[in-house]
């Protein structure tokens, strides 16, 4: 439970900043692995209100993480006592002018593909079906089938925690990598310009079709997972390796490595966090063992 909590008048207070209060709310209802305990949650419509909330949680001495899709996210199933906040998806947030388009980070990822593709500006197509918000897919440097979101990133709009004001950062401020980028834990990514090439949308459709084609035939897309849950180390297929383990199909509690794809684990038998956190131990180990590799997250965990 956060500080605020505790503390009379919040849910009021925080109306008044534009956002609403959600004590105590069950992670698991808001990731796409379906576990996590609670949180205190905060979610908030006018990100230009973002300022006025961080001082507001500041003052009061809680602290706060950024909640996007929750498709990259394991939570403990103890929950967290950080404040939670999530930035409503603005209907209204994209924005065309030419080749570029500024982007809520609230927008749903694979919706900005399309809307993009329908005023025949591509280079996205690869993205399509990675599900979550800009903003995730922007933390994580998201990418598939050979495009990686930094690739048509242009500039970042960011609330800098540490320095209390929005400030704008051109790509050459970013270093953007595998599965990560350089902004610190209390950078608040707002917006986003993306310059995309021109492409006729009817190309556009037909690379999302392969896209997603190849999504469906190689991944257990209608089950709960996070993607893949480890990164690849430099050349090497980490699902190809839990394979060669045999591994796939190994159950811990409700979590099983999935048949379809070795590196998702999915939530088959109503899973709790702690029996991803057992099933990934067993894989680091068995790899470390066979391979040497020390195997590295991807997805982002949170614990206290
Ligand atoms: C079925 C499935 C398939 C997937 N396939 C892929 C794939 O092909 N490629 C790939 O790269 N990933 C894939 N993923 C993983 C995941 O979808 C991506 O990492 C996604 O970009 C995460 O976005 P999110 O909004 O859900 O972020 P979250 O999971 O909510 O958060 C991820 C991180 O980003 C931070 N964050 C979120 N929003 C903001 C913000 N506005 N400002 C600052 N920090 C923020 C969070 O604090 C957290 O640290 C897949 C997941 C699933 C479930």
């Amino acid at each position: 439970m956060s500080i605020l909590s505790s503390q009379p008048g919040t849910a009021k207070e925080l109306a008044a900043l534009g956002a609403e209060w959600l004590p105590r709310e069950p992670l698991a209802r808001h990731t796409s692995l379906g576990v996590g305990g609670p949180a205190d949650v905060v979610r908030i419509r006018d990100a230009r209100r973002i300022g006025d909330l961080i001082a507001y949680i500041d003052d009061r001495g809680a602290k706060w993480r950024l909640l996007g899709g929750g498709t990259n996210l394991l939570v403990a199933d103890e929950g967290i006592d950080d404040v939670a906040i999530h930035l409503v998806r603005d209907p209204q947030g994209l924005k065309f002018e030419g080749g570029r388009v500024e982007v809520a980070t609230s927008s749903n990822l694979g919706t900005t593909v399309m809307e993009c593709g329908k005023r025949n500006l591509g280079g996205m197509e690869g993205l399509v079906g990675v599900p979550g918000s800009v903003g995730g897919a922007l933390h994580m440097n998201a990418g598939a089938y050979g495009t990686e979101i930094k690739d048509v990133v242009r500039a970042v709009t960011v609330y800098r925690g540490a320095a209390g004001r929005v400030e704008i950062l051109w790509t050459d401020k970013v270093h953007f990598e595998y599965r990560g980028s350089s902004f610190a834990p209390d950078d608040i990514l707002l917006s986003v310009t993306l310059e995309l090439p021109e492409k006729p949308y009817a190309e556009i459709l037909e690379r999302v079709k392969q896209c997603n084609q190849k999504r469906r035939a190689s991944q257990p897309i209608n089950e709960k997972s996070a993607g893949c849950i480890f990164k690849n180390p430099p050349g090497v297929s980490t699902g190809k390796m839990i394979d060669e383990l045999g591994l796939k199909g190994t159950r811990m509690g409700g979590a099983v490595v999935s048949e379809r794809h070795a590196n998702f684990l999915v939530n088959r038998y109503g899973a709790t966090a702690s029996d991803f956190v057992s099933l990934m131990d067993l894989i680091r180990e068995r790899i470390l063992k066979a391979y040497g590799v020390e195997l590295e997250e991807e997805v982002i965990v949170w614990k206290n």
